[in-house]
């Protein structure tokens, strides 16, 4: 089953070293075990040779990639692991149904599985850096389309080359947004050079003078 990381929903949710009263706790640890009974989380990754052709600029398998922030990001890596995460159609449907009847209970839904898909992207990022280091190399923080300037439209290439639609149902709407809804895609740099990242991401890293810092 799919861990639920409370602290983490209760973040979303605007509480912040304050607890919500009762009624607001008891409905969000409900929602939560529903999602965790309905949830069937995937994921798919894959390695791809990576090279820096400009400076801002990157290619990965064949994609053109303008963005400072990511080739800040990837700086001495010559290859990527590309990765995608889905939540699946369950948590669309619950949020769904819940907006159409009761809105409070829609937002909570919404906190929980964010919670969850970040937690899960954990779960495949703990499992991508095993895969690496038994390779001999080190994993660079996980950076998904849309953080800064690196285009959401690249969703698509990502979606395309982990072939997302067949093996884990995730698709790319017109306007970019991934359906199912809590689903990520996220490219993972690998350095022959350790770099000591945060777990949870360059957000949590108390080191704000690195190099690599997203
Ligand atoms: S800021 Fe922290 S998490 Fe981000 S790249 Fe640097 S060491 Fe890694």
């Amino acid at each position: 089953m799919i861990a639920f990381d409370r602290q983490e929903a209760l973040r979303y949710l605007g509480y912040r070293n304050t607890e919500p009263d009762t009624a607001v706790a008891d409905s969000l640890a409900r929602c939560a075990a529903e999602l965790q009974a309905a949830v069937q989380p995937k994921s798919v990754f894959a390695a791809f040779p990576l090279s820096h052709p400009a400076e801002n600029t990157l290619e990965i398998a064949g994609v053109t990639i303008r963005s400072e922030n990511l080739s800040r990001n990837l700086k001495g890596c010559e290859q990527v692991y590309l990765m995608a995460a889905t939540l699946g159609i369950a948590a669309d449907r619950l949020i769904a149904r819940a907006s159409a009847v009761r809105m409070s209970d829609a937002v909570l839904y919404q906190a929980a599985a964010a919670a969850m898909i970040e937690t899960y992207c954990d779960e495949v990022n703990d499992a991508i850096r095993q895969e690496a280091e038994s390779a001999g190399l080190y994993c660079r923080p996980r950076f998904s389309p849309g953080y800064g300037d690196f285009d959401i439209s690249h969703q698509r290439d990502l979606s395309r080359l982990l072939d997302t639609p067949r093996k884990i149902g995730l698709t790319v709407t017109e306007s970019c947004l991934l359906a199912p809804i809590k689903s990520v895609t996220a490219v993972i740099g690998l350095s022959r050079t350790p770099q000591p990242c945060h777990r949870r991401g360059c957000e949590e890293c108390g080191k704000t003078n690195c190099a690599f810092r997203r």
